[in-house]
């Protein structure tokens, strides 16, 4: 059975002392709570160990948010997977559009990337998504096939079940235009399909698919309702403790 799963990407927001306030305060609002997801908190580098040392670890795992694409040495300002994983974080988000498109980062470089946060022990959030003209130009589904295929389809099955998915529309994320519950759905449905052809129809069921851009309390439950949708990678939302419970709440 897949994990359904609720996680925050931070992105480059809050100070050290301003991270851990949120994390406490999102630690604080899962006590007691009866989770039907998986919580994991997407934070900034210098956050990670700091973070990992205040939450609980049976409810809510750590993941960074980028990783080098060497595995060490004379890279100044860089961080490795194996740095990551030294900190108690067991996750690392890959293939974010901003990283796509602000730091230029090919689906080659992803494909390095995505191999060494894996031989490392991490499990990786991969992004895929489109662009508002791919889609009005109807090619979003061969878009978001190329980018699963260039960057993680060298991968072993055993290898390929270490990967969370992330569908991430681009011109919906930090926009507050939302896909549609059908339109997620459509794409989702498409994305476990293409993991079915190369992987077999059991990995392909146990893939973790999760739904990024302007999700919120509002729309959570709606988007989450699709069978192909097990849960959202949500980044406004989870600077604010209240509307990231919320969302998580949307799986109860
Ligand atoms: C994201 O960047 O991963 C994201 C989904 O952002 P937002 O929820 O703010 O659209």
């Amino acid at each position: 059975m897949r994990k359904n799963i609720v996680a925050g990407n931070w992105k480059m927001n809050k100070t050290l002392e301003e991270g851990l306030t949120l994390a406490k305060e999102v630690n604080e609002s899962l006590k007691g709570a009866d989770l039907k997801c998986d919580v994991i908190l997407g934070t900034p580098f210098i956050h990670l160990a700091s973070v990992v040392g205040v939450v609980d670890a049976d409810k809510i795992a750590v993941s960074a948010q980028n990783c080098a694409d060497k595995e060490a040495g004379a890279y100044t300002g860089e961080v490795s997977a194996a740095m990551v994983k030294s900190t108690g974080a067991s996750y690392v988000i890959l293939g974010h559009s901003e990283r796509r498109a602000y730091y230029h980062e090919t689906p080659e470089i992803l494909k390095t990337k995505v191999q060494l946060a894996l031989k490392n022990g991490l499990k990786v959030i991969f992004c895929i998504g489109e662009v508002l003209e791919e889609r009005e130009n109807n090619i979003y589904f061969d878009v978001v096939k190329s980018q699963i295929v260039d960057s993680l389809f060298d991968l072993s099955g055993e290898e390929f079940s270490n990967i969370v998915l992330a569908y991430e529309p681009v011109w919906a994320i930090g926009t507050g235009k939302t896909a549609t519950p059908a339109q997620a759905q459509e794409m989702h449905a498409f994305i476990r399909k293409t993991v079915a052809d190369k992987y077999g129809k059991e990995i392909a069921e146990n893939t973790t698919i999760l739904y990024g851009g302007s999700a919120n309390p509002g729309n959570a439950k709606e988007l989450f309702a699709n069978p192909d949708v097990d849960g959202g990678l949500i980044g406004g939302a989870s600077l604010k403790p209240a509307d990231f419970k919320a969302v998580i709440d949307a799986f109860n």
